[in-house]
């Protein structure tokens, strides 16, 4: 049977075959999404568990965190600025969820590792979410949550009034945008509990610390942050 099934997947292939979403060749049957070489080369950071990396030092100050980490840096014209591009805007969910693997794997391989009892996507706002199709935030902590084995929590923090587009605003004008638009639903459910914060890209950091500002209220809770890259 599951040689059938492997017969049946191969002659998908040859007639659909799927292509690198970073560099365009065509992927082998046992890639997906992005071919090895792409995957290999994108831009690593190494960051999980270190006390002095970058995006601990931007948050310090601002949220008391367990954790903070950055998968990848985000370099001026590599592949990786593509990929982030299709999974925000062009329908490529698959994008996330595989970088969302490739966080947990980075962060599994620190021995003092302690766990997260939820995974929890900065929301988008339900508007965005419609147009979009999907949030890709979300996405990246379906693929987390495959590898890391732990719940995702996508109902209890929620975002409550649209905020417009962050990219033509200046830092203060930023953390006016997005201070107070999220609210939590049911602050019992994260009681005593260690919270993955989740999101693609940090910049100012002001999402993520609208969002843990809110989550750093509720009784005994832990936070750690995960992005796919900063800017
Ligand atoms: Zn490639």
């Amino acid at each position: 049977m599951t040689k059938l099934i492997s017969y049946i997947k191969d002659f998908f292939f040859l007639i659909y075959p799927a292509f690198c979403e970073a560099c365009g060749k065509t992927l082998l049957n046992n890639e997906s999404v992005l071919c090895t070489n792409c995957l290999y080369e994108l831009p690593r950071t190494n960051y999980f568990g270190k006390d002095d990396n970058p995006i601990l030092i931007l948050l310090a100050g601002r949220l008391k965190l367990e954790y903070a980490t950055s998968l990848f840096s985000f370099q001026k014209d590599s592949s990786f600025r593509k990929l982030i591009h299709k999974l925000k805007y062009k329908n490529k969910p698959e994008i996330g969820i595989l970088l969302g693997k490739e966080l947990a794997a980075d962060m599994k391989k620190k021995n003092d590792f302690l766990p997260f009892d939820f995974i929890v996507p900065v929301p988008l706002h339900p508007n965005r979410q419609k147009q979009r199709g999907y949030n890709q935030s979300e996405q990246i902590a379906i693929g987390l949550a495959e590898i890391l084995n732990i719940n995702i929590s996508v109902d209890n923090l929620i975002r409550n009034i649209e905020t417009t587009t962050q990219t033509k605003k200046t830092k203060d004008d930023r953390w006016q945008n997005v201070s107070g638009k999220f609210i939590i639903k049911d602050e019992e459910t994260f009681e005593n509990k260690h919270i993955l914060l989740v999101d693609d890209v940090l910049t100012t950091g002001a999402t993520i610390e609208a969002c843990g500002e809110m989550l750093l209220k509720i009784n005994g809770l832990k936070l750690s942050v995960a992005v796919l890259a900063k800017v």
